[in-house]
């Protein structure tokens, strides 16, 4: 077995209503100016005004910055950590999705260090000064980047979403409250769910996979498997928001220690290139990329995670791989994910580009853990694959 590391410094607190801890939790910390990192939409659906309720009741001062647009730019990261400097505050809160979480994780590390946040993208550790504590509360099940190591930014200019990482981006309170996530509309549900469930699968097939992130991915995919198809049906069942708000959770812990592959490589420049979002891109790709790497298939994982999250329970039987691909195929139908690139707007223009930007990134990138060893023209071969449904 090989040598492995896992940490998760922050303390995690899962429950229906526990963002009313919020205010107690920051005092108990000693925090009382914080940075709320959100967006317009949270704003409009009520989300962001209940956050500042509970601050307000605590005694705790606060600015809010809620210009956080989807695929969050590096501008956006600057500017938020602007508000944090001006304003001399000591935590950013971050509630919201993957954008508003990525964008206040990099404020965090650009509120105490100079430059630009590609500054301290493609290695590991890269930025020097102590950054304030980030907490983090998601409102989708999800990038679990509340849990994570990374803050994945977009550079409009060259389209490049980058990642900062490190340890130290790990939040270091983080609220699962299902009840955040009970009125999500269906497609934000299905592909927020999708975008977890390829984080389960993703690190459990990763070259970066320990029995710490296989312990989290199997559980992760227990609950996603679970549950995704009910949360989608039903927002607000609580069993299943529950089950879904942990499945995710788990799975970013999975993946900030197993990694992840393909399929992630391969959805970030269609963000930075065509604003896909980022688990629409994953839900499409995921088939795909197990198609590609069933060759390298060890120790039966295609048959562990089929296990997880087929729809039926019925005897297998003899299972071969591409029985895994259908079933995700399936999956995908059945909650509305679209079925295929060029049906979110994506065509053959920038493929060549994307390719090698899929191929970027620190030594953990997505490319260089996916399982199977790629080149650029099989990822230009696996976009062109995308853009029409599969073949299986
Ligand atoms: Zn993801």
């Amino acid at each position: 077995m090989k040598n492995f590391n896992f940490a998760i410094p922050g303390l995690v607190s899962f429950g229906a209503g526990c963002i009313s801890s919020l205010g107690d939790r920051l005092k108990a910390k000693n925090m009382n100016r914080a940075l709320l990192i959100s967006d317009r939409g949270l704003e409009k659906a009520g989300v962001v005004g209940t956050v500042e309720e509970i601050l307000k009741n605590a005694g705790i001062t606060y600015e809010k910055f809620l210009d956080v647009e989807p695929n969050p730019s590096s501008e956006t990261v600057l500017k938020a950590a602007e508000v944090f400097k001006a304003n001399k505050l000591e935590t950013i809160v971050c509630l919201g999705g993957g954008s508003p979480m990525d964008t206040g994780k990099a404020a965090a590390v650009m509120a105490t260090n100079p430059g630009n946040p590609e500054d301290y993208a493609g290695g590991i550790d890269l930025f020097k000064n102590p950054i304030p504590p980030i907490v983090a509360i998601p409102t989708t099940a999800g990038t679990g980047s509340e849990n994570t190591i990374f803050a994945v930014i977009t550079n409009r200019k060259t389209n490049f979403k980058y990642s900062i990482v490190s340890g130290k981006l790990t939040p270091s309170i983080i609220l699962l409250d299902p009840n955040l996530i009970t009125k999500l509309p269906p497609l934000v549900a299905a592909s927020t769910g999708m975008d977890a469930l390829t984080h389960a699968v993703e690190s459990f097939i990763s070259r970066g996979a320990t029995p710490f992130s296989d312990a989290m991915g199997q559980k992760a995919m227990e609950y996603i498997g679970k549950y995704l198809r009910r949360f989608v049906a039903d927002r607000s069942d609580i069993e299943a928001a529950s089950g879904m708000m942990l499945g995710s959770n788990f799975a970013g812990i999975a993946f900030s220690w197993g990694y992840l592959g393909m399929a992630h490589a391969m959805a970030h420049p269609l963000g930075g290139y065509y604003n896909v979002p980022h688990g629409i891109a994953n839900a499409i790709l995921l088939p795909h990329a197990l198609k590609f790497n069933a060759i390298a298939d060890k120790e039966n994982r295609y048959l562990q995670i089929y296990e997880y999250i087929r729809a039926s329970d019925g005897d297998i039987g003899f299972f071969e791989p591409s029985m895994l691909v259908e079933e995700v195929v399936e999956l995908g139908k059945s909650i509305g994910i679209p079925e295929s690139l060029s049906k979110v707007g994506v065509d053959e223009t920038h493929i060549p580009a994307m390719a090698v930007d899929a191929m970027k990134g620190s030594q953990v990138s997505s490319w260089r853990m996916n399982p199977r060893t790629s080149t650029q023209a099989d990822i230009e071969q696996l976009y062109r694959d995308a853009l029409k449904p599969i073949e299986l």
